[in-house]
């Protein structure tokens, strides 16, 4: 029998890596689930809850991993976890692989198999395990949500005895999964909604929510795109034209919702001090990408920062902030990926090392890295290649490679490229 272990996260981390829901799910695939004494209470699960869905608690993290052939968890965990799980288990999370990698070793070398679901491939295949769309998606409403509460005034037009109010006027920066949905939750508010990207697909995806798009429509936007659907680093030339409209845009702004990410670069920088002071005192920007240093020049990460009496949200963890919503979208995301490697038979873990999404996502086996982008910024140290041994039938069919240079490891779409979820109702 597959034993599932869940930990406590830290005291930053709202969210949970496992529901009741997933609980009865796995229960039913023939796990035994042990959950740490109330690593749910953030997100409103209660330990009753786990236990009325199938699950164990045990009293100490420790306890809830100690027998386990998978633990789930949301963040990389501290080595002294990963200390108490035994060797050959997966760990699977969002283990933050383009940061510290010397931590990842450390954790590599505790002999547990390592998997990080940021570098899910994304291909159709994968999509139920996308967990950069299930929780981008919630960021890029929470980001409209917060802006409205904080602005001090309302969003809808109000035609009234006393007057009229208008509507307000946002601008959404970066059209991936966050700000379809930033979009969709701003019309759904009333605002009058325009937003931007360099990538020519979201033009119709931005028309389709009734937003306005405007960009710098040249040749170099045309071609913008990368093969994985991801956004280019443009050149200074287009920066500058992109400068010159986003700077005559802004400045009539009363809400901007920032979102633009390269991957494996820092964030472009879209908002300039000079933008910002032509905003209106009261203007709101929330700045999604402020993890990777921020759309703007003046977004300080974990803060808000207020300029000439504009306000800038930098603040981290949005979709810590919908925690109920988060955790079910991420536990599921999980039990999707784990699901094909329980082997329907003896209901025991078997991790087929040559399935694209265990390639992708595997970053640690057998002791030692075995993602390359990693190993190479370990300078070599564990970067020994285990062998590859599967434990099952090999490889589903795909097409998805993983570069490892960004955050979000580039794959090649495999032919059915993913709807954008702009509306989504997960
Ligand atoms: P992201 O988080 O990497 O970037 C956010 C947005 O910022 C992107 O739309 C990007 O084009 C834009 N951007 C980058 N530089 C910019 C600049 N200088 N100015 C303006 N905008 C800029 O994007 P994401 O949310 O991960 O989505 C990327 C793509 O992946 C989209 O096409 C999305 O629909 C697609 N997607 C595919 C799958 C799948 O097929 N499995 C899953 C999720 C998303």
């Amino acid at each position: 029998m597959i034993a599932i272990g869940v930990p406590a996260e830290g005291k930053d981390e709202p969210r949970i890596g496992l529901t009741p829901e997933t609980v009865k799910k796995l229960v039913k695939a023939g796990a035994k689930v042990t959950v740490r004494s109330g690593a749910g209470l953030r997100s409103h699960f209660s330990d009753q809850d786990y236990k009325d869905a199938g699950a164990g608690v045990a009293k100490s993290d420790a306890d809830a991993v100690a027998d386990a052939d998978v633990v789930f968890t949301v963040r990389r965990p501290e080595l002294s976890l990963a200390k108490s799980i035994k060797k050959g288990a997966a760990l699977i999370g969002m283990l933050d692989p383009f940061s510290d990698a010397e931590g990842l070793d450390a954790l590599a070398k505790t002999g547990v198999s390592l998997f990080s679901m940021e570098l899910m491939p994304r291909i159709t295949r994968a999509q139920s395990m996308d967990v950069l769309s299930s929780q981008s998606n919630l960021a890029g409403y929470k980001a409209v949500v917060d802006a409205a509460a904080a602005f001090e005034r309302a969003l809808p037009m109000m035609m009234t005895a006393a007057g009229t109010v208008p509507a307000a006027k946002v601008f959404v920066m970066g059209v991936g999964v966050a700000g379809l949905q930033a979009i969709a939750t701003a019309r759904r508010l009333g605002a009058i909604v325009t937003a931007t990207d360099v990538r020519p697909a979201v033009k119709e995806q931005v028309a389709s929510l009734g937003a306005k798009f405007i960009a710098v429509e040249d040749e170099e936007f045309k071609q913008a795109e990368t093969a994985g659907g991801y956004a280019k680093e443009m050149s200074d030339e287009y920066k500058k034209k992109q400068a010159a409209l986003v700077a005559d845009h802004v400045k009539n702004q009363d809400i901007v919702i920032t979102t633009a990410l390269i991957p494996g670069r820092p964030a472009p920088k879209l908002i300039s001090k000079a933008m910002i002071e032509s905003m209106k005192p009261g203007s709101i920007i929330v700045d999604l990408a402020a993890e990777r240093g921020g759309n703007t020049e003046l977004t300080k990460p974990g803060e808000i920062a207020e300029h000439e009496s504009v306000r800038i949200f930098g603040l981290l963890n949005l979709p810590g902030q919908v925690p109920v919503n988060a955790s079910s979208l991420y536990a599921k995301n999980l039990l999707a990926f784990l699901e094909p490697f329980i082997d329907k038979d003896n209901k025991t873990l078997a991790i087929d090392w040559d399935d694209e999404l265990a390639k992708g996502t595997g970053i640690a086996r057998d002791g030692v890295i075995v993602n390359e982008m990693i190993a190479e910024r370990l300078g070599g140290k564990g970067a020994a290649k285990a062998d590859p041994k599967p434990a099952r039938a090999p490889a589903k069919t795909g097409t998805a490679k993983q570069a490892g240079n960004g955050r979000k490891a580039p794959a090649k779409k495999s032919s059915a490229k993913r709807q954008p979820k702009g509306d989504t109702t997960p």
